[in-house]
């Protein structure tokens, strides 16, 4: 039998310079669905370094121009960017849904997150303000602005395959940035077609470069390459650290947006069908792969076994299967290592005395036996220096701990080295002002799940989800820009700064 031309997997290839590209060695990886491991769902190139020479020496040829194309001519190309993704929403939310296995009701919404963050981006372009600020001599005028940096090394994960590329990618061309991108390896395809999207809008040759590959082979050569300016990475805490260390050897800005275990308080007061709705969606969303999953339940003790049964009554009722099927809840894993991290840590979890409440395993059923299943799980009984309690875990699995009061509640939370996400159900106010005030993370949302950032607000986290810098909203165009500081004397002599002032 032969196999139908529309059946076969489809050979990417890399975009450098304008043009398509196999890997220089010739190797390629394939692209399995994790519904269904047998699927191959396309191949790419397995690059190296010597690709991501030929790719940052295309962008920093290219960035000569593009830092010269107005502000607002960048902003429409962007516009039209947003169009297009409009446009092919559906497409791209089924190639993601096939790539990472989150259901079509979240690669929809990651799709919509690329939208708005292109609009926004197209709007921020006519913005980009810097100051002007009064002179301490006379006739002489002081002004700041935003200048583009050069070329940026794009690193993402896989778990919004879309969004995160996006809340890249377009600052860094507003600001007038070039850029070489390196996508997860397990959602190429997604990535492939952003960029796609990109050249047919504008986007001039050599201004977006894309290698596919390795993270420690074409995004090792990406951190260490000497003509890279900035790097904006999203990823695990363990690989961050790695970036910074060998970014810094030539003194790189660099972004790191890295790992979470966001916690969300439920106090004796909150309503808890709205905690309940939010726990659900917060914990097992994204098949608890979002940097911002709720992985930890924090009850106060007055409701701690009535909310409890709710929930874990409610959690066996979600339907596991294939996301491309709209009565699926949750979807698989992203492959096979991440089924391991979370069976490792729901074993941890027993010998550490928490009791498996509901799930702890691969679920049985003909349907679901070539996936990377794993059951929605609750550990009860946890206590705060459990390792599930303060390790990220990245899989469907929620830990829950009892508290007796507000102010335990927040130490609690702020018990791990993550401060990404967080959030505080609860209709007293003290409470809620409380939390805003002592929690140490970089959001907390009163009376909504740890999930649901949005794209015209900052992002990020403190310890160890990042270091100090922000993506989203107005701050992201701090990173891809640098400040240079203008100094116009109109006064016809030398004036000297600190000296020839006049009291
Ligand atoms: P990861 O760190 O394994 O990989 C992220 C990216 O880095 C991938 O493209 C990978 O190929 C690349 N990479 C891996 N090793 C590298 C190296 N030595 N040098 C350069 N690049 C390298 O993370 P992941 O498994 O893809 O994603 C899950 C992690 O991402 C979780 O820890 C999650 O919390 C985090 N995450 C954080 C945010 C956030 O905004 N804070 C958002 C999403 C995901």
């Amino acid at each position: 039998m032969t196999v139908k031309e529309s059946e076969m997997p489809k050979q990417y290839q890399n975009f450098i310079n304008g043009r398509h590209f196999d890997a220089k060695s010739g190797k390629t990886f394939e692209n399995r669905n994790p519904a269904n491991w047998d699927e191959v769902l396309s191949t790419f190139p397995l690059s190296g370094k010597e690709d991501v020479d030929d790719a940052v020496n295309a962008a920093r040829k290219a960035f000569e121009t593009w830092r010269l194309v107005p502000a607002p001519s960048r902003g429409n190309i962007l516009k039209k960017v947003g169009d297009l993704l409009t446009a092919r929403k559906e497409d791209l939310a089924r190639t993601m849904t096939k790539e990472m296995g989150k259901v079509l009701l979240e690669t929809r919404g990651d799709v919509q997150e690329g939208i708005d963050t292109a609009y926004y981006a197209a709007s921020e372009a006519r913005r980009l303000f810097g100051h002007t600020v009064p002179s301490e001599l006379p006739n002489k005028f002081n002004m700041a602005m935003r200048m583009p940096i050069g070329v940026a090394g794009i690193i993402t994960p896989w778990n919004f395959p879309m969004a995160i590329p996006t809340w890249k990618i377009f600052p860094a061309l507003v600001c007038g940035n070039s850029v070489v991108f390196k996508p997860a390896s397990d959602t190429p395809e997604t990535a492939a077609k952003l960029v796609e999207i990109l050249i047919e809008t504008g986007v001039p040759e050599g201004v977006v470069n894309i290698v596919h590959g390795g993270g420690g082979s074409v995004g090792m050569a990406i951190v260490d390459h000497p003509s890279i300016d900035l790097i904006s990475f999203t990823g695990s805490s363990v690989v961050g650290k790695k970036i910074s260390e060998v970014a810094s050897k030539t003194l790189k800005r660099v972004s790191l947006e890295l790992g979470g275990k966001n916690a969300q308080i439920v106090m004796d007061d909150a309503r808890l069908d709205l905690a309940l709705e939010g726990v659900l969606w917060g914990a097992f969303g994204t098949t608890g792969q979002r940097c911002t999953a709720t992985s930890r339940l924090i009850v106060h003790e007055k409701v701690y076994d009535k909310f409890l049964s709710m929930l874990v009554d409610h959690t066996k009722k979600l339907r596991l299967g294939d996301g491309l099927k709209e009565t699926t809840d949750v979807g698989p894993l992203v492959n096979q290592g991440q089924v391991e991290t979370v069976e490792k840590y729901v074993r941890i979890g027993a010998d550490e005395g928490a009791k498996i409440l509901t799930g702890g395993k691969r679920p049985d059923g003909k349907e679901l036996s070539k996936g990377w299943f794993y059951e929605p799980t609750i550990l009860g009984g946890v206590t705060p220096s459990m390792r599930v309690a303060r390790e990220e875990i990245f899989g469907p699995v929620l830990s829950v701990i009892k508290v007796r009061n507000i102010t335990e509640a927040i130490d609690v939370t702020n018990g791990t080295n993550y401060g990404l996400s967080s959030s505080v159900y609860t209709q007293d106010l003290n409470n809620a002002y409380q939390a805003i005030r002592d929690i140490r993370a970089g959001i907390t949302y009163i009376n909504a799940p740890t999930i649901g950032a949005e794209a015209h607000m900052p992002f990020g986290g403190v310890k160890e989800t990042g270091n100090g810098h922000r993506e989203g909203g107005w701050t992201v165009y701090e990173f891809f820009s640098e400040w240079k500081t203008v100094y116009v004397d109109y006064s016809g002599k030398l004036q000297r700064a600190q000296i020839d002032t006049k009291e």
